[in-house]
């Protein structure tokens, strides 16, 4: 029988080093880009046909050993020459395989139905789109604030990318809506793709696009994409948007990789939102692999923020200084009439210098009093702090035991509720003592405090305050332990859009993006930490959130009453909560790019984290130490590298913040370059060097390894 030799990336088990393309035999020669599944070793996995092998692949197998192609995915076209190209990038700029970034980026259905399974999903798929369900009557848009219409204009007009630095609730959505609406006006086949950083957030965003396009474009117009999804959901809108059915994907990180053959618009709404980095395997930026998708694939990119990223703030400076992004600024909130202040509409921020108020006390007076008055009026209160539980660590006052976790190198955290000790990093529950287990003292007294405390100590203050209606007060908390239960978070939501609570306490997952419009106060109790946090980001990430919190408040103008921030700090002069109170995030932007720029940190450097997980500390060590060996003195050696040598500098292993979790060791090592080809020339070579040192005798412990390219948190 003839046979064709053929390339097929596959996810191969072993450590990213290794090739993942892989040679087979077919009867026939099938196009780059066609799904298929290949026998590996003993089993059958999900492959792709790809183009070459890669030029560090395994050597090619002999002919007569080359197993066949066991069956081809029909019905599903081949996955498009741009979305390879993106996920060879993705995989070479991130140094994964990218047999694991691909297998990855497809539905996870996919690897495990056969092509029989796939054939009536298929057709089911098919029957639902002829049975389309009568879409609504589209909803018509608004007419457009002259600073939305020109953003659009320029939209419409230039290459981008574009940065659009828009105030909360100046309408960012508003133009995306219209964006979108006018790409799939001018063009039948166009699609477009929209981020969110939050699963939570989708559902809001999906309700909007629904509402304007679906009854125009037709039901299966839009589409979701991200991991809250079944694995059927999630194929059903992968096939959508691969064939070319869903003229618009909404989803989070993930969905930068869904196959959109038509691909003409990408939104990244939030850009600056940390969610859009991996924590895992491919340690992708969304928000960055989605500029690189819209060059290649030749589509407008619109990165949307109240609070950009530092990195895009200085990409978007005038092109005359280098910047790359164009700025499209909208600073003004819908509904402020012209002529009036710049910040109308936004909340005013008060900061309570804490060194003035009673030493211990956690509700400053003031603060307590303005709570009270929004109780009052039937208002609502938002207080945010970032730490869940009821207190950090429980201790013991006579001998100084405290609530260590026994796997990791970290204190277990007091759950009020249950009377548990658990650890947030790896889980390790138990009940709490009766008393010290190292020497018997009863007295073992919570230190510090989470937003159970928070929660509790409010119901203390507010014991006597009456509503309106002369009820007692309802007091709500949303963090993650109230929200474990699948559909708790929404319900508790719609209990305080209903009116039904008079004050929310959280952690940071209520400050983002939901729409509650009779929150007049915002509250952070106690954000200084971030001020002299040893993660350099730390303060970006406290301004965006504050001013994200800022935006809750304060939505609804028809309540008449003003809308207030309240910052409880130690450093009422910081220049953050300066910038703060002025409601201006570009003052504080060049203060920080200033600093950034003086200490020699991103965006004036590239960086790239080494993590090393061992059994030992020495393992992990061991390993870091030795590739940092070879990259000084061994590299500089190689013909032609002394220059990219010159421009890296590998530091020091560390153990890393949190060096035991689940009684793994873990260290780490950063490498810095001035110039981003330089650190991925780099990298490019010593991933290999990371897998030789591997094989000596003292990394023997090392579990595993992993570089992330740059890194959020050091
Ligand atoms: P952002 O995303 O910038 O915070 P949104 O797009 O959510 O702001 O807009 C804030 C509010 O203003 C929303 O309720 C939206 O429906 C409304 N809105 C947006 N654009 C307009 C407009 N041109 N005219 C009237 N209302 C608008
Ligand atoms: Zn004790
Ligand atoms: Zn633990």
């Amino acid at each position: 029988m003839s046979s064709t030799l053929l390339h097929v990336l596959v996810h191969t088990p072993a450590h990213a080093r290794l090739g993942s393309v892989l040679s087979y035999r077919h009867a026939e020669p099938l196009p780059a880009g066609t799904l298929v599944r290949v026998p590996l070793a003993a089993r059958e996995t999900l492959g792709v046909v790809w183009d070459a092998p890669a030029p560090n692949s395994a050597a090619p197998t002999e002919p007569d050993k080359l197993r066949d192609v066991s069956e081809v995915l029909e019905g599903i076209a081949p996955l498009g020459a741009s979305w390879r190209a993106l996920l060879q990038f993705a995989a070479s700029y991130y140094q994964r395989s990218a047999g694991e970034v691909a297998l990855a980026a497809l539905p996870p259905q996919l690897r495990e139905i056969d092509a029989e399974q796939l054939q009536r999903r298929l057709k089911r798929h098919a029957k639902a789109a002829l049975a389309q369900p009568d879409a609504p009557a589209p909803t018509a848009a608004p007419a457009l604030s002259p600073e939305q219409a020109a953003a659009l204009a320029q939209i419409a007009s230039q290459s981008g990318p574009f940065l659009l630095f828009g105030t909360t609730g100046s309408g960012k959505t508003e133009v995306y809506l219209q964006a979108v609406e006018a790409l799939l006006l001018d063009d039948p086949y166009a699609q477009a793709l929209v981020m969110v950083p939050e699963i939570n957030l989708t559902p809001q965003l999906e309700a909007r696009f629904t509402a304007r396009f679906s009854g125009r474009f037709g039901a299966q117009s839009v589409v979701s994409m991200h991991s809250g999804m079944t694995p059927a959901q999630r194929l059903q809108s992968w096939l959508a948007a691969h064939h070319g059915q869903a003229r618009i994907v909404l989803g989070t990180r993930m969905a930068v990789f869904a196959s959109l053959p038509h691909l003409r618009l990408i939104v990244v709404d939030e850009e600056h939102d940390p969610s859009y980095k991996s924590g895992e395997g491919a340690r992708y930026s969304a928000r960055d692999l989605a500029v690189y998708r819209g060059k290649l694939e030749n589509a407008k990119v619109v990165l949307g923020s109240a609070t950009p990223s530092l990195e895009s703030w200085y990409l978007s400076r005038p092109a005359a200084e280098g910047g790359r992004y164009q700025r499209l600024a909208m600073p003004s909130r819908i509904g402020a009439k012209a002529g009036d202040a710049p910040h109308t509409g936004l909340p005013t921020v008060r900061r309570v210098d804490m060194n003035h108020q009673p030493r211990g006390v956690v509700f400053s007076e003031p603060l307590l009093n303005a709570i009270k008055e929004r109780i009052a009026r039937g208002e609502q209160s938002l207080i945010f702090m970032n730490r869940r539980g009821y207190a950090p660590v429980l201790h013991c006052s006579a001998c100084g035991w405290k609530s260590q976790c026994k796997h990791c190198s970290a204190c277990r955290v007091f759950h009020k509720v249950d009377r548990t000790l658990r650890c947030h990093h790896c889980g390790f529950t138990d009940r709490v003592p009766r008393h010290c287990p190292d020497c018997g003292n009863v007295d073992i007294l919570p230190m510090g405090r989470g937003t159970e405390q928070l929660e509790e100590h409010l119901g203390e203050l507010l014991v006597d305050v009456k509503r309106p209606d002369g009820g007692a007060v309802r007091i709500a908390r949303i963090d993650a332990d109230s929200t474990r239960l699948k559909g708790s978070l929404e319900e508790q939501l719609a209990a305080v859009h209903a009116g039904d609570v008079d004050v929310l306490v959280g952690t940071q997952m209520i400050a983002k993006g939901h729409d509650f419009r009779r929150i007049t106060l915002v509250a952070a109790i106690n954000p200084d930490g971030a001020l002299f946090s040893s993660d350099f980001r730390a303060a970006e990430r406290l301004f965006a959130l504050l001013m994200q919190a800022a935006g809750r408040a304060g939505r609804d103008t028809s309540l008449g009453t003003p809308s207030d921030v309240w910052v409880q700090t130690y450093e009422p002069g910081h220049h953050l909560y300066v910038s703060l109170r002025a409601h201006d995030y570009p003052a504080f932007a060049d203060t920080q790019l200033r600093e950034r720029e003086s200490a020699g940190m991103p965006p004036f450097t590239a960086q790239a984290l080494v993590r090393a997980e061992a059994r030992t500390q020495e393992a992990a060590r061991a390993l870091l130490d030795a590739a940092r060996e070879v990259a000084l003195t061994d590299m500089p050696q190689w013909p032609g590298w002394a220059p990219v040598l010159e421009r890296v500098t590998v530091y020091p292993a560390i153990p890393s913040a949190i060096q035991r979790v689940a009684n793994v060791e873990r260290a780490q090592m950063l490498v810095e370059s001035d110039s981003r080809a330089a650190l991925q020339q780099f990298l490019s070579a010593w991933g290999d060097v990371l897998a030789q040192c591997r094989e000596r005798p003292e990394c023997k412990g090392v579990i595993r390894w992993a570089v992330d390219v740059d890194p959020l948190g050091i």
